[in-house]
């Protein structure tokens, strides 16, 4: 019938426009979209990558490096933009523990800064500048004084990845605390909480190595917990102070939270946490109680507890 319609135009002296084929149509349209999804994600990377800067600049100095944003954090590094951007989405994952344990749905107003320094040398130049608690033997600080406040580190050839999400963990809770609340809080809570986050990278290494730690008669007292000091801090003692606050928060019987720390879901010891972070009155909590009436029992509990899982 088309055949018959189409030989009587054409018997008629007709001309006629070819008509584009069903088959060369959808291909344009396919390339259409491919094309404008390649244009949309070239846009998007480029203006992740260095404030819209272009693909191809020289990063290899901390004036130029690559830039990663994400919701919530901005991560600057010479590295590779791929490590800024997997850094980045990973504080995303852990700004939501930071919460969760805290029990505050607190964002930051504009994007918390990480700066990963290629060398040691301007790392340490810059903590001079700037670090109110920087060392060259710590792999991080807060530089709260800074410009953007940021969370700092560096990171080279013979630096590990989980040395180095464990160093940016444990700097972005202190920038996380410090923007959520503003507080001074005990020394031991405000550690013992970025080593408890910073563990979530190596837990089974902390859980090997705890028993051995416990035995070493410089190993932590409960009962002096008060006059814990961030310059006592070391590989050791952080392993300790993380441990000891994984088994308050997700462990001991009377002091864990429902679902182990798992959720937002409040225990006795989150409770305590979140009531000082809050400048609450925590006198009546029952976790507070217990480590100060009975400091040694805890401890014994803790020293000979059978962390089962990693
Ligand atoms: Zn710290």
């Amino acid at each position: 019938m088309i055949l018959a319609v189409f030989s009587a135009f054409l018997a008629a002296g007709l001309s006629v426009a070819p008509l584009p084929s069903v088959q060369s149509k959808v291909k344009s349209a396919c390339d259409r979209v491919v094309d404008q999804a390649f244009a949309a994600s070239q846009r998007k990377l480029e203006s992740g990558l260095s404030g819209g800067k272009g693909f191809w600049e020289d990063h290899s100095t901390f004036s130029n490096p690559y830039i990663a944003r994400t919701d919530h954090y901005e991560v600057r590094t010479c590295q590779s933009f791929g490590l800024a951007l997997r850094t980045a989405n990973e504080m995303e994952e852990m700004l939501v523990r930071f919460q969760d344990v805290l029990g505050t749905d607190y964002l930051p107003p504009a994007r918390f800064v990480v700066l990963i320094f290629p060398t040691l040398e301007e790392y340490n130049a810059f903590g001079n500048t700037h670090g109110d608690q920087h060392s060259s033997l710590h792999g991080s600080f807060f530089a709260p004084e800074a410009p953007d406040r940021p969370a700092v580190t560096y990171y080279t050839i013979n630096i590990n990845l989980t040395r180095l999400r464990k160093w940016v963990t444990h700097s972005a809770f202190h920038q996380f605390a410090h923007a959520a609340f503003g507080r001074s809080v005990p020394s031991w809570i405000e550690e013992g909480l970025a080593c408890y986050f910073d563990m979530q990278w190596a837990r089974p290494y902390a859980v090997s190595k705890l028993p051995e730690l416990l035995r070493s008669p410089r190993s932590l007292r409960l009962r002096n917990l008060s006059q814990f000091s961030v310059d006592n801090l070391n590989d050791e003692v952080m392993i300790e102070i993380g441990m000891l606050l994984r088994y308050l928060i997700e462990e001991r019987e009377d002091t864990r939270s429902p679902n182990g720390g798992e959720d937002d879901s409040e225990g006795p010891f989150t409770a305590y946490l979140r009531a000082v972070y809050r400048g609450a009155n925590f006198s009546q909590n029952s976790a507070h109680l217990a480590l100060s009436r009975t400091p040694d029992a805890i401890e014994a509990d803790f020293k000979s507890y059978d962390f089962k899982s990693p």
